[in-house]
């Protein structure tokens, strides 16, 4: 089972995928992190990669589909992958169809993990945590019982992250669309596209992400 797993920032795609890992034996395969293990390792392709940043240059398309040729090469993928930004493009798309084509592989599914934009900024930007022990909190859904007062450790100072605020959520929304435009085209004409409610609960996400693993064609 190989799939695609998209989510925007925010959506709990991070937390779905290490379930994935963890319960299924699946292993999620980010570009970021092939690219520099195979540099650290010294694979054929990781010294390409090398000389090439090492030369300021940009690694190219190439050069990505050759470490996740070697990436999935290796044993623990036999119980599936999730691929973690990647592809990108249409080319990168077509070549992923390759590199498990030849291996007599496939893609399975594109799950995306839909939030409503609205919801998700009112999510994001009412968060904020108990200082001292980290507990989380939200201005709407989960004030603390006392006023100001942490109900796992009575701290009273809270801290809130800079980058939660709307108009981040929004850029990084904007961002996530313009990524995913060029990619979901290509795999909705082939019907491999899913979309699960990110707004739902984690555990409700997980068991939706489920249902379209183990059910095949039919629950789509
Ligand atoms: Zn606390």
């Amino acid at each position: 089972m190989n799939i695609i797993l998209l989510g925007p920032p925010g959506a709990g795609k991070g937390t779905q995928a290490t379930r994935l890992q963890n319960e299924r034996g699946m292993v999620q395969l980010s570009t970021g992190d092939m690219l520099r293990e195979a540099v650290a390792k010294g694979t054929p392709v990781g010294l390409q990669a090398k000389a090439v940043m090492e030369s300021g240059g940009l690694v190219s398309d190439d050069i990505v589909s050759g470490i996740i040729g070697e990436r999935l090469d290796r044993p623990d993928t036999d119980k599936g992958v999730i691929f973690d930004g990647f592809p990108r493009t249409r080319a990168q798309a077509e070549a992923l169809d390759g590199l498990l084509g030849e291996r007599g592989r496939k893609l399975d599914h594109v799950i995306e993990i839909a939030v409503d934009e609205d919801a998700l900024v009112d999510r994001i930007t009412g968060r904020y945590t108990c200082a001292k022990c980290g507990e989380g909190y939200h201005d709407r859904y989960k004030q603390p019982k006392a006023d100001g007062v942490c109900d796992r450790c009575a701290g009273t100072e809270f801290k809130r992250r800079p980058d939660d605020n709307a108009e981040t959520v929004r850029t990084r929304m904007a961002e996530y669309r313009a990524k995913t435009a060029p990619i979901l085209p290509y795999y909705e004409a082939r019907g491999l596209v899913s979309r699960v409610d990110g707004m739902a609960e984690i555990d409700a996400v997980y068991a939706a992400i489920l249902a379209i693993l183990d059910g095949g064609p039919a629950a789509r």
